[in-house]
Order: C-alpha cells, then structure tokens, then sequence
C-alpha cells in the first residue's frame, strides 16, 4: 500500500492497530510533506524496529513524469503517467501572490461539456487519494529546491472533483494540514460543472474553501447545449443550492464564465448573467476560451470581453476577466493528455 493513499486518521488508526501511539501518524506526515522523505530510513525519530515494520506494510512511491512544458509566461504543464498507463495533467501558474496549481481530479470527465478537452473521451476513472497529492507534492519539491513552495491550489484540472467526492475531501485535508504541505484553506478552490447534492454537502466541510461553479451560460436553453449536466440539474437549481451554500458557509462563492466567441458572450447575455446573479454574495470570472484543435469554438475578442466585463460591474458584480495562462503549451485542460493519447 502506497502510504500517500493514507489520511492523517487511516495512518492514527493504523499505529493504534499495531501498539503505537497515535502521534506517530503526524510525525510520518511531517516527514512525508514537510521533509520530503522518500524512504522510511530518512525518519530519524522513529525507532528502528518500527521503520522495518513500516517497511513491510508501505511503500512510498512517488509520481512518474512524463512531458514538463514551460510556456514563454512562466506557466508549467506537467503530463503524468500513473501506474496504469493513465496521462493526466497538472500546470503550475506563477502569480505575483504566488505559485498556484491546477489539480487533476480523473482520469478524464464523464461530463462531456462540449467547450471541454477533458471529456472528449469520457471517464476512464477516479483519481486515488496518492494520485491526487503526488502532484501537488512533486511541484512542491521542485519549487523548494529554489526556496519557494506551492501557495495556491485550484481543483480545476481533469475531471469533475465532485464526482470523486470521498478522496477530494480527504485530498484538501492533506494538503492543509499544517505540518506537511499546510496549504491554508483560503487558498484552495474546488471548481464544480454544478453537482447540486454535492454543492450542498461541501456545505458542511469544516475547511474554508473557495467554491467555484462553472455557470458558461445565463439560461437553461444555452446550458444545457453547452454541458450535458445541466439537462440533470437545472439552472435555477445550481443557484438555489449555491444560496444556501452562502447562508450556510457566509462564503462567496465564485461562478466562472467561459466567453466563447458568438455563442454566450452578448451584451443581451451579460444583462441576462446580472439578472441571475444579481442579490448573490459571489464573484464572476470571465474566462477566456483557449481553444482547442478539436472543437469548433473561438475565443472572444478583447474588445467584446472588455464591454462583457463593464455590464457585470457597472451591475454591481464583482468581476473579473482572466488572462489566459500559458497558452503556448496546450494550457486547457486536459488537451496535452488528448494530444498524446492521439499519438
Ligand atoms: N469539472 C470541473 C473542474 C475542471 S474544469 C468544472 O467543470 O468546473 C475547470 C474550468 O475550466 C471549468 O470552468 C471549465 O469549464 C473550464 N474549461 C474547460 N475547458 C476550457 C477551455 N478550453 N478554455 C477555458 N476554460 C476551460
Ligand atoms: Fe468535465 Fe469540467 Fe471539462 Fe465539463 S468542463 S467536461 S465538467 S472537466
């Protein structure tokens, strides 16, 4: 067993199993994300006896690079192969308030939104909990080695963290416990297409995470052309369930928009997005499309997103137009997976 696919808790009662005091889980944790140890023997405060026990019920195995791309802007795409052959994609983006990762979730996406790279083959599977840690931990050690560290993460890579629900929650906890890689809750986005029981549930997580909800379009009509989930839960559902996220948590809550060139990003449109959002505790952010070879959709002009932009703040909505990241390396996601997966 890969001891990466062990929270906190699983390894406390692990100890507890064999003897050991429960404390012993926090000192392998620290080891483990804080010290970067990648062999039991590194664990100077664990007895001998106890490193061989280790030994013979865990392995520590790490993640396998396959494709690293840095782009001109300073974005890195990372293309992982995992132990059954799988590809999937992390990307490392520079801000100046630090460095943020974009986690993967799947092994592509069953939701198969039409804009999307990641669905076009559908779902092959869930991530597992070492899956999902290793790649935050495999940049983290990278950025150490010149002094700096993850700061940022976004769940917005392959896959729908929703629909992998069980191993997201215990992937936030291990990234923010804060004597591993104590990334602090506030600085963690989980993005969902719209999974209305889910949305709900995430409610009574105890960790201040951002939620973001991918919204695209302002009516069911367009929606549900754009993402096949909305013919499952209805817009006016996806706003209602994140009203009562709001009551409940007192968080905002941000909903992104993709502006996509002639199909979702008229002035008719943004008075429409105002008028569902208007009165909710969130913010918008415009993003812009980066296309991708296989799909027919183009990217809205600067000038259109810059008009798009004023009606929703000039509403009163908070707003804000993403600039694209990396774009020369195939930065949407999942569409460095789709490329080599065609070769
Ligand atoms: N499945 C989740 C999280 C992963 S997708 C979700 O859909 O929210 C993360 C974000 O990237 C979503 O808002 C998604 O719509 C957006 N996205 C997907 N393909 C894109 C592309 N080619 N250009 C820009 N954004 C894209
Ligand atoms: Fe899946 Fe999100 Fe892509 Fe839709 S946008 S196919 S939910 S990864």
């Amino acid at each position: 067993m890969n001891i990466y696919d062990y929270t906190l808790e699983d390894l406390e009662q692990y100890f507890l199993s064999i003897g050991e005091k429960k404390f012993r889980a926090s000192q392998v944790f620290e080891w483990l994300y804080r010290n970067k140890a990648t062999s039991f023997d590194e664990m100077t405060n664990i007895s001998l006896k106890l490193i061989e026990k280790l030994k013979e019920d865990f392995t520590i195995e790490v993640i396998h690079l396959k494709i690293k791309k840095e782009s001109i802007d300073g974005t890195i795409k990372y293309l992982f192969e995992l132990k059954d052959g799988s590809l999937i994609e992390t990307v490392l983006m520079r801000h100046s308030y630090g460095n943020s990762v974009c986690v993967t979730s799947e092994v592509g996406c069953a939701m198969g939104c039409s804009f999307c790279a990641s669905g076009e083959l559908g779902l092959v599977r869930r991530l597992t909990l070492s899956e999902m840690v290793l790649q935050v931990l495999y940049i983290d050690n990278e950025l150490q080695k010149r002094s700096e560290r993850v700061s940022n993460v976004v769940v917005m890579g392959i896959g729908e963290p929703f629909d992998n629900y069980d191993v997201l929650l215990k992937f936030l906890n291990v990234i923010n416990y804060p004597k591993g890689l104590e990334i602090g809750a506030r600085h963690i986005t989980v993005s969902t297409s719209g999974i209305v029981p889910k949305i709900l549930e995430f409610s009574d997580f105890p960790l201040q995470i951002n939620l973001a909800i991918s919204l695209h379009a302002p009516n069911n009509d367009l929606r549900s052309k754009l993402m096949k989930i909305n013919k499952v839960y209805k817009i006016e559902e996806v706003i209602e369930a994140v009203k009562l996220y709001i009551k409940k948590t007192n968080r905002r809550v941000t909903f992104e928009y993709i502006l996509l060139k002639g199909v979702n990003d008229s002035m008719e449109h943004a008075k429409e997005l105002v008028r569902l959002l208007r009165g909710i505790n969130c913010y918008v952010n415009l993003i812009p499309y980066n296309k991708v070879d296989t799909k027919d959709y183009d990217t809205t002009d600067h000038e259109r997103a810059e008009e798009f932009l004023s009606i929703l703040v000039q509403s009163g909505i908070t707003t804000t137009l993403r600039k694209g990241h990396g774009l020369d390396v195939s930065a949407a996601c999942g569409q460095l997976r789709a490329k080599e997966m065609r070769k």
